[in-house]
């Protein structure tokens, strides 16, 4: 059945949860430390459980359609008017529907190799073409990028910070960038882990979206806003972009609990200061016990570390494997086509010390 096009994809490979590691190894769930799916290891925020929980009464209806008090709060944060705001679920809804609302099968996207994986995912489902531009030093080459947009390009996909790698690109040199691209052409700027940027990074791509009528930022509440099993996210971008969004997205892509508790986490400066900090930490405990272990990784602006744990082709399979088996979860990147490399994701101070202790472990068994 389907299209060629369909049957041509390798679907997502999400990382393993907790419950089918503990049944695959025959661990006790609450041994098992998960640094696999670049989560908030502080989970759900207090004030977003609350007000779901007064939320729930309401379960018995629709949600808002048009997700009005959630666009308020996003309209006031980035100061942009509220129907330039696109609501997800999930900011991958975002990237799909970027692709399905601005690309016909047989024209052209164009991405970086080692980006995120929903991009060929999306660009696959409806048919069109990938113009996968090589990396450099694991990162974006947006030079590259900008000279491989041709006649049929109708989209580029960017991610900053990148996953899996963690590699970021200065504002400047985005905006650059920006300047550079043929005016048909959008730009969807995947800024799943911009809360985790430290303040000299930052820059203000919500004020290039009033410059750019090709551009659309897309943001997420499942990283820092510590929501990922809600799936909520959003895009931001000018109406001629949005009202297109709007005719292809579902009409009820964002349910109840999930608008109510974006609220509230948007509004929880204290959750996130916590966050960034404990990330900041985190990351550092990592990168120290790499260099002890002289392993190489590639210096990261997420919430997350790609590491480099053998030489050869297997290397990242039989790693995950060891730590698997001391419960320990990590994400083999070999379907990103880094299958040295294992990406872990940064938790608290305890789940880090547990996988730098199993990752010694795994590696001297090595
Ligand atoms: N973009 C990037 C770069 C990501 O790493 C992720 C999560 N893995 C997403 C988008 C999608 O996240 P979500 O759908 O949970 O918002």
């Amino acid at each position: 059945y389907g299209p060629d096009y369909v049957r041509a994809i390798a679907p997502y490979q999400a990382g393993k949860p907790i419950s089918e590691v503990a049944r695959e190894f025959g661990l006790d769930e609450d041994a098992i430390v998960k640094l696999a799916s670049n989560e908030n290891p502080f989970g759900v925020p207090e004030s977003a459980k609350e007000a779901m929980a007064a939320a729930a009464a309401e379960l018995g209806r629709y949600p808002d359609a048009n997700g009005f008090e959630l666009k308020a709060a996003l309209s006031k944060r980035y100061d942009v008017p509220a129907d330039w705001i696109t609501l997800g679920n999930g900011s991958n809804d975002i990237l799909e529907l970027a692709a399905k609302a601005f690309v016909e099968k047989d024209q052209a996207v164009v991405y970086a190799q080692y980006s995120f994986a929903v991009y060929a995912l999306a660009t696959q489902g409806i048919g069109a073409r990938h113009i996968v531009v090589p990396a450099r030093n694991h990162g974006h080459d947006l030079e590259a990028m900008a000279a491989a947009i041709d006649a049929d390009t109708r989209l580029v996909f960017i991610a900053n910070p990148n996953n899996p790698t963690g590699t970021f690109i200065p504002g400047v040199e985005i905006e650059a960038f920006l300047r550079k691209v043929p005016a048909n052409v959008v730009v969807v700027l995947d800024e799943a882990y911009n809360e985790y940027l430290a303040e000299e990074d930052q820059y203000d791509s919500a004020a290039w979206v009033k410059r750019y009528p090709n551009l659309m930022v897309s943001r997420t509440f499942s990283k820092a806003y510590g929501l990922a099993g809600l799936r909520v996210g959003f895009g931001i971008a000018q109406p001629a972009l949005t009202d297109l969004m709007n005719r292809v997205r579902q009409p009820f892509n964002v349910n109840s609990l999930a608008q109510a508790a974006a609220i509230a986490a948007l509004n929880d400066s204290a959750f996130l200061e916590r966050g960034a900090r404990n990330n900041a930490a985190g990351y550092q405990q990592f990168v120290e016990a790499f260099e002890q272990m002289g392993l190489e990784y590639v210096p990261s602006y997420g919430n997350f570390v790609l590491v480099k744990v053998g030489k050869d082709l297997a290397a990242g399979a039989r790693v995950n494997l060891a730590l698997l088996k001391q419960g320990v979860i990590v994400r083999p990147v070999g379907n990103y086509g880094l299958p040295e490399w294992l990406r872990i994701s940064i938790g608290l101070p305890r789940e880090n010390a547990i996988l730098i202790a199993a990752l010694q472990k795994a590696l001297a068994g090595d």
